[in-house]
C-alpha cells in the first residue's frame, strides 16, 4: 500500500495465444518494478471451461511469482452456484482472496439462473468465505442498459450493501463525471473506496473501438486530440498519454481513493504514466 493509503493498481487481461501470454507475462515482470497495489486480470464471460488456463494462471503468476496481491475478475452470469464454488476453491489454493465479482455482458444465449446481477454473486462470495475480499464494478456515465441513474445508484447501494468492499469505475474520459458520480454515492450513503478507473487511448484502433461500443461521453478536448492525430501514431500515443497524466494528477489532488489504470497490456504506457505520477502517492498531505 502506497504511504497515503492511496491506491494504484493495474488492469491486464488474458491473451488468445501463445505469442500474446509470453507477451503479458513480459508485461507483468516488467509491472512489477512499479509496485502496484494489486494488478488484476480480467475474465471473459461464458469461460467456465478456459478459465484455468486463463484469468487464473495470469493471477496465480502475479499473486504467486511476482508477490503482488491478484484481484481476480469473475463475470457469473453464465455460471452456477457449483461452478462458482469450484473457482473459489481455486483461487483460494493459491491464497488468490480478491475477486472482482461481475454479472458480465450478456449475449444472445441464454444465462444460468444463479447469478442474475452482480449482488448475487457479491453476497454468494462473502456467505461463502468472507475472507474474500470483494470489488465491484460501477459506473460514472450510468450503466448502458440501466434505464435511469436513479435506478442504476439503488442497485449499486444494492451491490455494496451485499458486501463489496471496493469499487473500480469503467473508464471515463471526464473527470467531473466521477467527481459527480461520487458525491451521489456519498449522498446515498455508498461509503466503500472507489478506484477511478483510467484508460490511456493510445492508438487509433482504440479509438474506433470506443466511437462503437462506449457510451462513456467524450470532451471535446479529447475529441479534438483524436481528430488531430488520429493518423499520426507516435503524436496520438504522446497526447494520449499527457491526457491520462492529466486526469490522474486531477483526481489524485482531489483526494480519489485511488487510479485503476487499463493498461491493456502496454507495460510500457503503464511505466510513461507511472514515471510523471509515482511521486504523488507517495506524499502524506
Ligand atoms: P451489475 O452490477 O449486475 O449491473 C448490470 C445492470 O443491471 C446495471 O444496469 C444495473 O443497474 C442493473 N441491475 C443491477 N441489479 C439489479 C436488480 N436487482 N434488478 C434490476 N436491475 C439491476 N466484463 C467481463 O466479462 N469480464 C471482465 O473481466 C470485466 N471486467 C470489468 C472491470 C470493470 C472495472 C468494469 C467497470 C467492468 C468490467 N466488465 C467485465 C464489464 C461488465 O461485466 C459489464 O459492464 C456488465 O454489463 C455489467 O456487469 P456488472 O457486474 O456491473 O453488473
Amino acid at each position: 500500500m502506497t504511504s497515503d493509503s492511496k491506491i494504484l493498481s493495474f488492469e491486464v487481461f488474458p491473451p488468445t495465444t501463445q505469442v500474446g501470454s509470453s507477451h503479458l507475462v513480459k508485461t507483468l515482470d516488467s509491472l512489477r518494478a512499479l509496485s502496484p497495489d494489486f494488478i488484476s486480470v480480467t475474465c471473459s464471460n461464458n469461460n467456465y471451461e478456459n478459465i484455468a488456463d486463463t484469468t487464473i494462471k495470469f493471477a496465480d503468476y502475479v499473486n504467486n511469482t511476482l508477490n503482488i496481491p491478484a484481484v481476480a475478475h469473475l463475470p457469473a452470469a453464465y455460471l452456477d452456484k457449483t461452478q462458482v464454488i469450484e473457482i473459489l476453491e481455486r483461487l483460494r489454493e493459491k491464497q488468490i482472496m480478491k475477486v472482482l465479482a461481475l454479472r458480465g455482458d450478456i449475449s444472445d444465449e441464454a444465462t444460468k439462473k444463479d447469478f442474475k446481477y452482480a449482488s448475487d454473486l457479491v453476497k454468494f462470495i462473502k456467505d461463502y468465505d468472507s475472507s474474500f475480499e470483494v470489488l465491484g464494478a460501477c459506473y460514472p456515465d450510468v450503466h448502458p442498459e440501466s434505464i435511469n441513474r436513479i435506478s442504476d445508484f439503488h442497485y449499486l447501494k444494492e451491490k455494496v450493501d451485499s458486501g463489496s468492499d471496493k469499487l473500480i469505475t469503467q473508464l471515463f474520459f471526464d473527470n467531473n463525471s466521477f467527481y459527480d458520480f461520487q458525491e451521489r454515492c456519498a449522498i446515498a450513503e455508498i461509503n466503500v473506496p472507489i478506484l477511478a478507473g483510467i484508460m490511456p487511448v493510445i492508438n487509433r484502433n482504440q479509438i474506433l473501438r470506443l466511437l462503437k461500443n462506449c457510451n462513456t461521453p467524450l470532451p471535446a478536448k479529447f475529441i479534438r486530440i483524436l481528430e488531430k492525430y488520429e493518423h499520426n501514431p507516435v503524436a496520438l500515443r504522446d497526447a494520449g498519454i499527457a491526457y491520462a497524466i492529466d486526469q490522474i494528477v486531477n483526481l489524485v489532488t482531489e483526494d480519489v481513493a485511488g487510479i485503476h489504470l487499463y493498461t491493456m497490456n502496454n507495460s510500457e504506457t503503464a511505466r510513461s504514466i507511472h514515471s510523471s505520477i509515482s511521486s504523488l502517492f507517495k506524499i502524506n498531505t
